[in-house]
């Protein structure tokens, strides 16, 4: 029951929290919007949004085509740099839907369902999601779904153990609506996540060239073929072991406080930190929404606290930290005795409840 339960309140909130935000314009529009589409920010009219619901193989609905090459941007349709789609919607497109139904743990309808294309107008990273497991990889053992994936080939930071990594920011690369301390801050609470679970800890250092971690704010094209959307859409990428670069869209409005950060589109610069540094130490996305390694985020919104399946993931590559002391495998002893899969669910449909609370307040306020 807390499932259905937590899944409805999800989809409650994206609803109330985008209400406020330009991206809620997707769902509501009553005009044509002029947007440009691009392949990672999906413009909905109204027109389009009326016939996608029980669109199914065979039909031609002017709009799809930006579906196809969202799907494609992010690992789902062939070439990712291809551009040009149609607007039909063909067996490739429909398998392509259930897969991304089955990587973001939607329910699969092979359908441009409500639940679908809300996910996909959800602010997101832009690392693709192709290395997700296969549906048969999501195997159960112990009463606990394994969601968490690495990249191709299973790279890691070879070091001997225990490992210190060295990270620097780039002095060019930065934003000025945070302090430097306000992002070293941050930074520093997310690493210590990870290094609080395996025998790996991150050090600073002021030289960027050498540092083996490098951390920038960059606007649009810069440099590595991956350039950034501007406002919302794509929030950040970052690269496998062992190539350690970790790169941030400077035109988010990046916030270490939502109390000093007003703005609706907000993200918080924490969850994020913590997601990418994932992928630098080897995790791909996830498809458990409670998970860090999940691919998207939505503005205002908050996942920085490791999940089971971040922490099993991350350990299975380097070990746990002798220090870590696992609540969760006594969890996970209790909830096998139980039956349940996880004893964490009354904690993520209440913390699901206080921010859906504080989301009306905000917006009846505002
Ligand atoms: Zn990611
Ligand atoms: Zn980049």
């Amino acid at each position: 029951m807390f499932l259905s339960l937590r899944y409805s309140f999800t989809f409650l909130f994206t609803l109330l929290l985008t209400s406020t935000s330009p991206s809620r314009i997707a769902l509501t529009a009553t005009q044509d919007l002029t947007v440009t589409p691009s392949a990672t920010k999906i413009a909905i009219t109204n027109h389009i949004i009326q016939g996608l619901t029980n669109a199914g193989r065979g039909t031609k609905i002017s709009g799809i085509s930006q579906f196809k090459r969202h799907l494609s941007r992010f690992g789902y349709l062939g070439n990712k740099n291809n551009t040009s789609f149609d607007d039909v919607f063909d067996a490739t497109f429909e398998s392509a839907i259930v897969r991304y139904q089955r990587n973001l743990g939607l329910q699969v309808t092979g359908k441009l369902d409500s639940n679908t294309v809300s996910q996909m107008i959800t602010p997101r990273c832009g690392d693709p999601d192709t290395s997700i497991a296969p549906y048969n990889h999501h195997h159960r053992h112990n009463h606990v779904t394994k969601n968490f994936v690495f990249f191709p080939g299973k790279p890691r930071w070879s070091r001997s153990m225990p490992m210190t990594l060295t990270y620097a920011f780039s002095r060019e690369n930065m934003i000025h609506s945070l302090s430097m301390k306000e992002i070293r801050e941050a930074f520093q609470r997310a690493f210590q996540r990870w290094a609080s679970v395996i025998p790996v800890s991150f050090v600073e250092v002021d030289d960027f060239v050498l540092a083996e971690i490098k951390i920038g704010f960059y606007n649009g094209e810069h440099g590595d073929g991956e350039p950034f959307d501007g406002v919302l859409g794509v929030l950040a990428h970052s690269f496998s072991p062992e190539i350690g670069r970790l790169h941030l869209d400077a035109a988010e409005t990046w916030a270490v406080d939502f109390q000093a950060t007003a703005s609706e589109v907000a993200v918080d610069l924490e969850s994020v930190a913590t997601h990418e540094i994932g992928h630098l130490l080897g995790l791909s996305h996830s498809s458990m929404k409670e998970a860090v390694m999940y691919p998207s985020l939505r503005p205002r919104g908050k996942r920085a606290d490791l999940n089971i399946d971040d922490i099993k993931g991350v350990q299975s590559l380097y070990g746990s930290n002798p220090n870590f002391r696992s609540q969760w495998s006594l969890e996970s002893d209790m909830s096998a005795n139980q039956g349940a899969e996880f004893g964490l669910k009354p904690f993520s449909l209440a913390t699901s409840l206080i921010i859906i609370i504080v989301t009306l307040v905000h917006s009846l306020c505002s």
